[in-house]
């Protein structure tokens, strides 16, 4: 039933069990997984030379966050990565269209410190615009 999978992943606990989930589904299925991870934009008032810096250190810490995605997700047939400039709904909504992703997987909440809210804002914005179902793991 699916055969390319969009696991949304920023490292929070949720992530973390929806990465498990996603890597089941893609190992059941047969289906390709695609993992995104964003890090947040960055000003380009900043200008140069720290504009080129700041984009490096957040590169590099989301090439970590992805390490952390992969080592969950064990072996499977088919993995690959996207690190992108954030907001992260807006990159997650582009990257399930441009490769037609037929389900996308994330977290119910993330990072975030509001611990009172039952979604978080990226959440809410994928499931309010996807094409595709939209898979909420807590
Ligand atoms: P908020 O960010 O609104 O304060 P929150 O952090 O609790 O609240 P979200 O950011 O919506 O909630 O996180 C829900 C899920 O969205 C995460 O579990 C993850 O799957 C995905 N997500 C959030 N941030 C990112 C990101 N930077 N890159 C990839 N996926 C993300
Ligand atoms: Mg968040």
């Amino acid at each position: 039933m699916f055969k390319n999978i969009l696991l949304a992943f920023d490292g929070s606990a949720h992530a973390q069990e929806a990465a498990r989930l996603a890597a089941d589904l893609a190992r059941q299925y047969g289906a390709s997984l695609c993992v995104v991870h964003t890090y947040d934009p960055v000003p380009d008032y900043l200008g140069e030379p720290f504009l080129q810096e700041v984009i490096s250190r957040r590169t590099e810490a989301a090439d970590r966050v992805i390490e952390q995605a992969r080592a969950l997700l064990g072996a499977l047939p088919q993995v690959e990565t996207e690190v992108l400039e954030g907001p992260a709904a807006e990159a997650i909504l582009r990257v399930a269209e441009v490769r037609k992703v037929d389900l996308i997987v994330m977290g119910t909440r993330g990072l975030g410190q509001l611990s009172g809210l039952l979604l978080g804002s990226q959440s809410q914005k994928v499931l309010t615009h996807a094409q595709c179902p939209v898979l909420l793991v807590r």
